[in-house]
Order: structure tokens, then C-alpha cells, then sequence
């Protein structure tokens, strides 16, 4: 985890102040970082017969694909709304100020699916439960949630009870 954890550069007051910014850039670009993170996925989640991983806009668009590929399985994308051109299903959330929402194709998820959401950062939970929602709203089944990082000191986990997470870099 140490080794993961040197690759991620952390960025005090962004985008705003008194936010610490974990950008995953830095491990992104190492071969040996990207390669570490979607071997360790694919370890932890290949016995789940996975159909679509899904990754949440942006930055989950830039891991789930990988995962899906290593897993034989379909990427699908969850987007803020305004930006998938067919039918969506849309769920609409609370953040701290205001609310957001998500939207995947209507098509996107078959009944019975075996789903798994990847994304770079759990922070609160938000994001990944409404993603959660969206899914089983499509008849689809959350198999497993995977995180590069986990901000533990938001009890992001806590939103996801009963749901199998996995976090590769932990931070408290
Ligand atoms: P949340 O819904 O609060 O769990 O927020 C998760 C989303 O916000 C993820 O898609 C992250 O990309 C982003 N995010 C939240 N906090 C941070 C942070 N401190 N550093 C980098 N990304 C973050």
C-alpha cells in the first residue's frame, strides 16, 4: 500500500481552500503504479463474475475501463446529465451544499447483471451510492465497489453498508 501511496500527489487548498487534493495523476503515469492498480482489482474481484464495470465521471473513466478489460467485462459510464446522448435513468443526490445527479443510459445495465463501480476516490459516499442506486434501479446487482483511495476520515464506507468495498490506498 506504502508503494501505491508515494505515487499519489497530494495537493493542499484545491480546488478550493482548505481541500486537500489527491491526484491520481502521478500514478497514472508510472507503469509500474497503473499496473500495480489494476492487478491488485483484478485480484480482488475476478471470482465475482463480473459483467460491466461502471466508473463515474471523470476520473473513474480514466480506472474501470482497464478493470473491465482485465475482467472480460463491459464499461459503462456514469455521467453528470446533459452528456449521453439516448435514454437515461438519472438519480439525483445530496451534496453538503445543493444537490447533484448521475445518469446512465437506460440500456446500458441488462437485469441480472453482475456490476462492479470503480472509482478514484471515496470521500463521503455520495458519488458511489448514487451510483449504486442508478444500477439496481436497472435490475443490475452491485457486486463490489473498488477505490484507489479512501478518505477513512469521511466515513464514505459507512454510506455503503451491506455493499463489498475495496480500497487500495487508505488515508486517516
Ligand atoms: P464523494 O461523493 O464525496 O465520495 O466524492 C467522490 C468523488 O469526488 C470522486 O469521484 C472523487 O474524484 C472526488 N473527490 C472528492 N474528494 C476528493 C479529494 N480530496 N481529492 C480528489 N478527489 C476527490
Amino acid at each position: 500500500m506504502n508503494e501505491l501511496k508515494e505515487l499519489i500527489r497530494e495537493v493542499p487548498d484545491f480546488p478550493e481552500p482548505g481541500i486537500n487534493f489527491y491526484d491520481i495523476t502521478t500514478l497514472l503515469k508510472s507503469a509500474r503504479g497503473l499496473r500495480e492498480v489494476a492487478d491488485r482489482f483484478c485480484w480482488c474481484f475476478m471470482d465475482r463474475k463480473v459483467d460491466k464495470v461502471v466508473g463515474m465521471e471523470s476520473r473513474g473513466f480514466l480506472f474501470a475501463p482497464i478493470i473491465a478489460y482485465d475482467l472480460n467485462a463491459g464499461f459503462v459510464p456514469a455521467r453528470k446529465p446533459g452528456k449521453l446522448p439516448a435514454q437515461t435513468v438519472s438519480y439525483e443526490y445530496d451534496l453538503e451544499y445543493g444537490t447533484d445527479c448521475l445518469q446512465i443510459h437506460a440500456d446500458a445495465i441488462e437485469p441480472d447483471d453482475n456490476v462492479l463501480i470503480v472509482d478514484d476516490v471515496i470521500a463521503t459516499g455520495g458519488t458511489a451510492q448514487a451510483t449504486a442506486e442508478l444500477i439496481e434501479r436497472c435490475g443490475g446487482r452491485v457486486v463490489g465497489l473498488g477505490f484507489v483511495i479512501e478518505l477513512g476520515f469521511l466515513n464514505g464506507r459507512e454510506r455503503l453498508d451491506g455493499y463489498d468495498v475495496t480500497s487500495l490506498i487508505r488515508y486517516d
